[in-house]
């Protein structure tokens, strides 16, 4: 195989980024490289660990029962796959439970409507909440509302978010579910209903965290379908005379069982290819371990728990290994306040030093279409060599501003590099924090694609002769 590829690797010395891969790799490293992927792209084991993931193990949610399955799970795969020094670390999570949630219009047009309680929000009283509707469209529109408009009433943020490859409707869109619950709570509101942060068109609802503010009172918030968001909508626009209906104000009926209950351990999980020269120098890959309680997280985050560990198990089988250690984390408590990550970052802080590169999964399966980078200005020829070896796979060139995603980020402020390989998140949210995140979502062959570049990313990484630098004030500054 690697003899065969041989003929193939003159093209690195052609291209226009030749004098980097030349310094950083030898001929032999970006031979590996090409065959790393094409052995990838032939088919990987992928699929397989993450189906065993939510069948074994299903819905995982920071500190329930599942969690604690989910542990012992990657505990058992990572050894049985070969990584060395596997072990967890401890990570004190919070707990909240969901239980049961209803939405339903009392009237006019009674109905039930599909709903789910945002992660995080407090219960109603037994009685629940029910109130006439005020809708907004977006959070600028519900801070424009006085107290006098919306005090007492359950508001409801009518925000549709964009479908689109690189999530960014996702960024534009997320805050009426992080912050819509304290700015209606602030102006009084008795509860907050929003249409779900998601793209699907199906009659399910997407759940995800809310961050409470000090100075506001803590009101039950949820989340309804896309579907139930147009009725209701709908049902507004009639009664407010537009179709000549009653005039009547919509009232809503809600009711939820969810609480809080105290802080529980939970664990990251770690495992490592040793580096053949420098095995003290690190280059992680990460992906997040839990997933909502709703379903059983195939894409968010299964897929990327599989797609890292993959592409460090091919790594292992190569003749030579590289010279940096490859370290899998499998964070804790992602979802939920990113309890894993924080902890993680409380390694000393010669620990710290020693991760050259950190690069996640946590965005479904991919197939990945861009890389992109937060690097010393020094290292973005090295980048642009990387590239050259995942062009192949029709892989673009980002710029150098990439976060590298939520659970590399307290890293990333610790100076750590990132490297980002973007997947296509142009169906990721059909199913993001639904019922609907199953294995039937899953596609093999965009696992495999994504397995292969991460397995390139890394290797080359783990092989540099020299490092990416370091991220100052100044580094993200200049972005
Ligand atoms: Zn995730
Ligand atoms: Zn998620």
């Amino acid at each position: 195989m690697l003899r065969s590829m041989r003929a193939g690797c003159a093209c690195f010395f052609l291209a226009t980024g030749w004098v980097s891969a030349a310094q950083d790799w030898s001929e032999e490293h970006l031979t590996v490289a090409a065959a790393l992927q094409e052995r990838a792209l032939a088919g990987t084991a992928a699929y397989e660990h993450v189906s065993a993931l939510v069948t074994q193990v299903g819905p995982r949610f920071a500190g329930s029962a599942g969690d604690d399955v989910a542990v012992r799970w990657a505990l058992n795969r990572l050894g049985e796959l070969g990584f060395s020094k596997v072990r967890t670390q401890d990570v004190l999570a919070p707990r909240w439970v969901r239980g049961e949630a209803r939405v339903e219009i009392v009237g006019p047009g009674a109905q039930p409507l599909v709903a789910v309680a945002l992660g995080g929000s407090v219960g109603t009283s037994e009685a629940g909440v029910e109130a006439p509707v005020v809708e907004v469209e977006s959070l600028e529109a519900l801070s424009a509302l006085t107290p006098t408009e919306v005090s007492g009433k359950i508001v409801f943020i009518n925000r549709r978010m964009e479908r689109t490859r690189d999530g960014s409707g996702y960024g534009a869109a997320v805050s009426i579910r992080t912050q819509g619950p304290s700015a209606a709570g602030g102006l009084g509101a008795a509860a907050l209903v929003i249409r779900s942060v998601g793209t699907s068109d199906e009659r399910v609802a997407h759940t995800g965290a809310l961050v409470y503010r000090i100075d506001a009172p803590r009101i039950p918030a949820f989340a309804i379908s896309n579907p139930d968001a147009d009725l209701l909508s709908r049902q507004i626009a009639r009664q407010s005379g537009q179709h000549g209906a009653s005039g009547k104000p919509v009232r809503l009926r809600l009711h939820s069982t969810a609480r809080e209950l105290p802080s529980t351990w939970s664990a990251n999980v770690i495992g490592e290819i040793p580096g053949g020269e420098r095995p003290e120098e690190i280059v992680l890959l990460g992906a997040h371990l839990d997933s909502w309680d709703v379903g059983p997280g195939a894409l968010d985050d299964a897929a990327g728990v599989a797609i890292v560990m993959e592409a460090a198990r091919l790594i292992s089988k190569l003749e030579r290994a590289p010279a940096r250690t490859i370290r899998v984390v499998l964070f804790a408590n992602e979802e939920f306040g990113l309890s894993g990550a924080r902890e993680y970052a409380k390694l000393p802080q010669e620990e710290i030093d020693r991760h050259i590169i950190a690069l996640e999964a946590d965005f479904g399966q991919g197939p990945v279409w861009r890389v992109q980078s937060q690097v010393a200005a020094e290292a973005l020829p090295a980048i642009a060599a990387i590239h050259q070896v995942l062009q192949p796979m029709t892989i673009e060139l980002g710029g150098n501003d990439a976060s590298g995603g939520a659970d590399i980020g307290p890293l990333r402020e610790l100076g750590v590099p990132v490297l980002d390989l973007t997947h296509d998140g142009t169906h990721y949210f059909d199913v993001h924090h639904t019922l609907n995140d199953t294995l039937a979502k899953v596609d093999a062959k965009a696992l495999d694609q994504s397995v292969a570049a991460y397995a390139v990313a890394a290797y080359l990484a783990a092989s540099k002769r020299g490092d990416f630098g370091r991220l100052t004030a100044t580094t993200s500054a200049s972005q």
